[in-house]
């Protein structure tokens, strides 16, 4: 194993947190290559639960470099607050770096995340997390944006800042939000330069040795494909690209050096926001999927809180997100939640009027077609000290076998608790 993209096969939430940290131990560099502090991850290992939003699962092993990719895009009052909390409770965060590609999140990009939000048409809500990733990536598109490296320049922030400032004021007016000046930014962007300005860097070098080292560079998705920009569920997604392609990109690898796509897959599904889920399920099942226990549940967003929607497995997103990131591996994530299910259902196509679908359309006709479903038998006992494949119940067993089927990719790990050591090698990578 060398170069690992560890993607969100699902609409986010997968347990990518976890199993980054699992295989982390290992790493020598662990990049975030795309969004933003909208990312919940959680992790749980021998020195506590720990929720990450922007810093990448692997700052645990102090002798994995950190990155925080060019792809992203940073508050850094966020990123300071975080590596501060990490520090208070002795993990050590110097090996933590940002690439000055990155894209600055400045406070009004906030206020107009949640004004935009606010101004849409009851149901075109994105869900966003009103981080202010959206305008951020938005002025990274349209050529307006800050990049990180540019605090470490005065003369060529503040000339930025001139040109971005009198659009940004055109926008808060519109909502009716307080101007902003080029003056306080300055003054903002002078303090983060004095606390992190260390940290910035540029990351060719660094990525670029690594793998002719042939050191082992894990690359951290946030969020799931079915949040992609292009073939997720647009309008509801993010603003960038959770794939194994986005890593390249947000990385700054070539597809060529990526040894191993591991898609990270929850054994039901979930998801956080608007936008169409073909098998959700509503009431005491939800509830049950959401919070089915003590040891299990944990289905609120790490950033926000957010009670997430609940469904059956879909069968169809997974191939789907196979295909497009081309999986080597699955992670099965929250297999003992099912733990309590007589029966569990497994969506195996789509049915669109009289034609049956075997991958995900686009937006408009994945809000008409309705789930396909096989009934398979649950295990009604309890996985979590499971720690191999045979401690699994046979028909746990031949529930995750018929998941490998529709990833059309073999399973390498199962989750079975949030812990670092509830994880079963399923065969090595
Ligand atoms: P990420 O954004 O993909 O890293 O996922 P999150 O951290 O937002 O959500 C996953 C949640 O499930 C977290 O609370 C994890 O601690 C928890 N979790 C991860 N794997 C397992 C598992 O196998 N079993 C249970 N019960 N919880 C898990």
């Amino acid at each position: 194993m060398t170069v690992v993209a560890v993607v969100g096969a699902q609409w986010g939430d997968e347990g990518k947190g976890r199993t980054v940290d699992y295989l982390a131990q290992n790493a020598d560099l662990v990049i975030r290559f795309q969004g933003g502090d909208n990312a919940g991850h959680t992790v749980v290992n021998e020195r506590g639960e720990w929720k990450l939003h922007i810093v990448p699962s692997g700052i645990f092993n102090p002798l994995a470099t950190c990155l925080i990719g060019a792809g992203t895009v940073v508050n850094l009052g966020v990123m300071i607050e975080e590596l501060t909390r990490l520090e208070a409770r002795g993990v050590d965060t110097s090996n933590l770096v940002v690439d000055k590609r990155a894209h600055l999140i400045l406070p009004f990009h906030r206020q107009l995340d949640g004004a935009e939000e606010a101004a849409r048409t009851a149901g075109w809500e994105v869900g966003t997390t009103q981080r202010g990733i959206g305008p951020t990536y938005a002025d990274k598109a349209a050529r307006h944006g800050i990049r990180v490296g540019d605090i470490l320049r005065p003369d060529r922030l503040r000339a930025r800042l001139e040109m971005l400032v009198p659009r940004k004021n055109r926008e808060l007016a519109f909502f009716g939000l307080p101007e902003v000046s080029v003056d306080e930014l300055m003054v903002l962007c002078q303090g983060w330069r004095q606390i992190i300005g260390e940290r910035i860097v540029d990351a060719v070098p660094l990525v670029r040795d690594a793998i002719a080292e042939g050191k082992v560079v894990l690359l951290e998705g946030q969020l799931g494909i079915m949040r992609d920009l292009d073939w997720g569920i647009y309008p509801y997604s993010t603003s960038s690209s959770p794939t194994a392609g986005g890593a390249c990109v947000g990385a700054g690898i070539p597809p060529s050096a990526v040894d191993r796509v591991l898609g990270v897959v929850k054994a039901f599904s979930t998801s956080v926001g608007g936008g169409p889920f073909p098998t959700e399920v509503h009431g005491d099942l939800a509830e049950r999927l959401r919070s089915a226990g003590p040891k299990i549940g944990h289905e609120y967003g790490a950033t926000t809180g957010r009670p997430r929607r609940c469904g059956w497995f879909d069968g169809v997103a997974i191939g789907y997100a196979s295909w497009l990131n081309g999986f080597t591996g699955i992670s099965v994530t929250k297999l003992d939640v099912l733990d309590g299910f007589e029966e569990l259902k497994l969506c195996v196509a789509y049915r669109l009027g009289d034609q049956v679908l075997d991958y995900v359309p686009d937006t408009a006709t994945q809000e008409e077609v309705e789930p396909v479903y096989e009934t398979w038998p649950g295990w009604l006992s309890d996985t979590s000290g499971c720690r191999t494949w045979a401690d699994l119940p046979a028909n746990a067993q031949r529930y995750l076998r018929r998941i490998e089927e529709l990833a059309r990719a073999p399973i390498w790990f199962v989750s079975v608790g949030p812990e670092r050591d509830q994880i079963i090698v399923v065969r090595g990578m």
